[in-house]
């Protein structure tokens, strides 16, 4: 009877010992899985700090934004690794940055997806028709963000695939959402430098380049050339009597001859060729690996070109013809630097005036 009690006894604490064993276990996993998550909160928190770093550092930089769009995808990769990260830049020029592997995925498809304007998250394509596409390239589940740019207009994307059944999350949406903000600020101002230094560069009347472009790319050339060994021709060209064809048909259709004479010039060039407008009614031409006789010979051409041409106004020139004179010279057999070369190329264009105007005259080699 004393035994049954103690035996009872030792049952019912050794029943509670283990209920209480229990319990403290759960409380242990389930500590033990809230440690995890914080961690995997932090984890998130300090890859979203050195992505927001990252993208402060860009911010303001002379790069590219081919360059930026690579930058920004490696960001993202903190957060989602081993997944597919596409950026993809949509309106004037189309740009597309892929971390992971290139899904093909068609532009219009894409910006369809993207007019929501709002971010998505998607963990079973398959079920909606538009997205059936998807699952049929192995993409099991993705999130993607609007990029927004100026007027509130979206400028782009930003989407992440997974061929892993990855179940995105909420969480996941909104640190994507958070990202695509300062994405957005960079992409557009990598935008608008890349606008400011083509303007920096560009003739406004004739969209050539301009003189302060054309000293630094003949310097640089030049430099080229002394360190390899290679020939750079110089032209410069001016318009015979164009200030007659400004008195007499104004100073508009003056600067449509300058237009007109700008294109025929740009599109009579290739290669590493550049023209520019090197001041009122003169332009330059640089040829670099260009022997004498080979710019010669395409300046010939474009002469000719110009003189057949028939311009509004031409009869009343004293020619009866809108016609353009060329002067060239060589690096290194008449210049030893670019401004030599310039003078020289000048000199020429002078004697092609004094000889009559509606001519090509190259530099007499006096080195
Ligand atoms: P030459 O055959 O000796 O070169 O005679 P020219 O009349 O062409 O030369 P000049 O240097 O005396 O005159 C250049 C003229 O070019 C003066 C100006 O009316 C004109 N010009 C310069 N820049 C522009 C421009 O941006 N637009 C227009 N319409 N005319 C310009
Ligand atoms: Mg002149
Ligand atoms: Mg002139």
């Amino acid at each position: 009877m004393v035994l049954d009690l103690i035996i009872s006894f030792v049952l019912i604490v050794s029943i509670i010992g283990h209920i209480l064993f229990n319990t403290k276990i759960n409380l242990l996993t389930k500590e033990i899985e809230r440690q995890r998550l914080m961690i995997n909160d932090y984890a998130m928190e300090s890859a979203l700090f050195v992505a927001i770093v990252e993208m402060m550092e860009i911010f303001g930089k002379d790069i590219s934004i081919e360059e930026t769009l690579q930058r920004v995808t490696q960001s993202i990769s903190n957060f989602f690794k081993n997944e597919t990260i596409i950026v993809q830049l949509f309106g004037e020029h189309f740009f597309q940055e892929i971390k992971g592997e290139n899904l093909n995925l068609p532009e219009e498809t894409f910006e369809e997806i993207a007019t929501n304007q709002y971010p998505i998250l998607i963990n079973n394509p398959g079920s909606f028709p538009k997205y059936r596409f998807l699952e049929e390239k192995g993409i099991s589940s993705f999130i993607l963000a609007p990029l927004v740019g100026k007027r509130n207009q979206l400028a782009g994307v930003i989407g992440i695939f997974s061929k892993d059944k990855r179940n995105f999350t909420q969480r996941d949406l909104s640190l994507l959402r958070m990202i695509s903000i300062p994405i957005s600020l960079i992409l557009e101002n990598a935008e608008l430098m890349a606008q400011t230094k083509v303007l920096s560069i560009t003739d406004p009347l004739t969209h050539l380049y301009n003189r302060r472009h054309f000293i630094d790319y003949l310097n640089k050339i030049i430099k080229q050339a002394k360190e390899k060994n290679f020939s750079v021709s110089l032209a410069i060209c001016d318009i015979d009597y164009f200030k007659h064809y400004n008195d007499t048909n104004g100073h508009l259709a003056g600067d449509r001859v300058l237009r007109d004479m700008a294109g025929i010039l740009h599109q009579s060039v290739k290669g590493a060729d550049i023209v520019a407008r090197y001041g009122g009614e003169e332009f330059v031409i640089v040829f670099p690996e260009t022997d004498k006789n080979t710019a010669y010979r395409i300046c010939e051409n474009i002469r000719k070109k110009i003189s057949e041409i028939k311009f509004p106004g031409e009869e009343n020139q004293p020619e009866k013809d809108l016609t353009i004179s060329f002067g060239i010279a060589c690096f290194p057999e008449d210049a030893q630097g670019p401004e030599e070369l310039i003078k020289k190329a000048d000199d020429a264009l002078y004697q092609a005036k004094k000889l009559g105007r509606n001519r090509v005259v190259m530099t007499v080699n006096q080195l």
